[in-house]
């Protein structure tokens, strides 16, 4: 078995940066709002009025070190 080289049946698919871009992008602000609202929204900052974000994340934020109260 010395010196046998086995190659992959398969090759990856390139995928070309273009293809990606839309899809990375979409994925950054979504993650960028998802830290807002969990790290921000009724706390410092107020997009929403009343206290229901605030309750439903509270512990997210305590977990994750954001600055709650
Ligand atoms: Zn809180």
């Amino acid at each position: 078995m010395n010196g046998v080289i086995h190659a992959p049946a398969t090759r990856p698919v390139p995928i070309p940066i273009r293809e990606i871009l839309p899809w990375a992008a979409f994925a950054g602000v979504l993650a960028l709002l998802l830290i807002y609202f969990i790290g921000a929204e009724q706390g410092a900052t107020a997009l929403i009025l009343g206290h229901y974000v605030h309750e439903f994340v509270h512990d997210g934020r305590h977990l994750l070190a954001f600055p709650c109260h």
